[in-house]
């Protein structure tokens, strides 16, 4: 028996090194986000009144649709200068946008750019500067989005956000199963998200 015992200590440090590689990336899988932080940064005109009520909404759907111990943050308003303007100079480049934000983002401290103003792409569909509701990077642990295409239904602002989050926080692609009530199905150009309240079950299983 004693000539066993030499095994005791390698097998505590296999399970400590067990834990340390495979238990810590299994519970973030499993949705178990201890701290997160999700910053909300308005631009230019969009108002700290306007940014608190987007924050009201994102504190009741979030915690219905994917996860409720996420803290949101309304940050003090920044310009945004003419330097992210794109190449028909009326559109904002996401990707500027996204790489100012990305400074003080990491996995616990989220950054989302809100604005009234359209935003694009740099190309896209053989179309340069190409508007966009949103769009993301979650390297950069940052998105941004506008409220500019969807008209007369800014209030859905809420379901952008929480789109372009599920891809910046869980690096989740669009709706594998193209569901059109899912609020990650892949908006391919169309600007309307009113009857997307939720993901589908597909999605939530894998989520949720
Ligand atoms: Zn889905
Ligand atoms: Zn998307």
């Amino acid at each position: 028996m004693k000539k066993l015992l030499w095994i005791i200590p390698i097998v505590v440090v296999f399970a400590i090194a067990y834990y340390y590689l495979y238990g810590k990336e299994q519970s973030l899988i499993a949705g178990d986000c201890p701290n997160v932080t999700i910053y909300l940064q308005p631009y230019d005109n969009y108002a700290q009144k306007e940014a608190e009520l987007l924050k009201a909404d994102l504190e009741k759907h979030v915690e219905q649709i994917v996860f409720s111990g996420f803290n949101f943050v309304v940050l003090p308003n920044k310009p945004l200068p003419d330097s992210y303007l794109g190449e028909t100079r009326k559109k904002y480049r996401t990707d500027k946008i996204i790489n100012t934000l990305k400074e003080d983002a990491d996995d616990h401290h989220i950054y989302i750019g809100i604005t009234h103003h359209d935003i694009s792409r740099e190309y896209k569909n053989g179309v340069k500067d190409w508007g966009v509701l949103g769009s993301s990077i979650p390297d950069y642990h940052a998105c941004v989005v506008s409220d500019h295409r969807l008209k007369h239904k800014k209030r859905d602002l809420w379901k952008v956000v929480t789109h372009e989050f599920i891809h910046t926080y869980y690096r989740f692609p669009h709706c594998p199963k193209d569901s059109s009530n899912c609020i990650m199905k892949d908006a391919k150009g169309k600007a309307d998200f009113s009857n997307k309240n939720d993901l589908c079950g597909y999605c939530k299983s894998k989520i949720g």
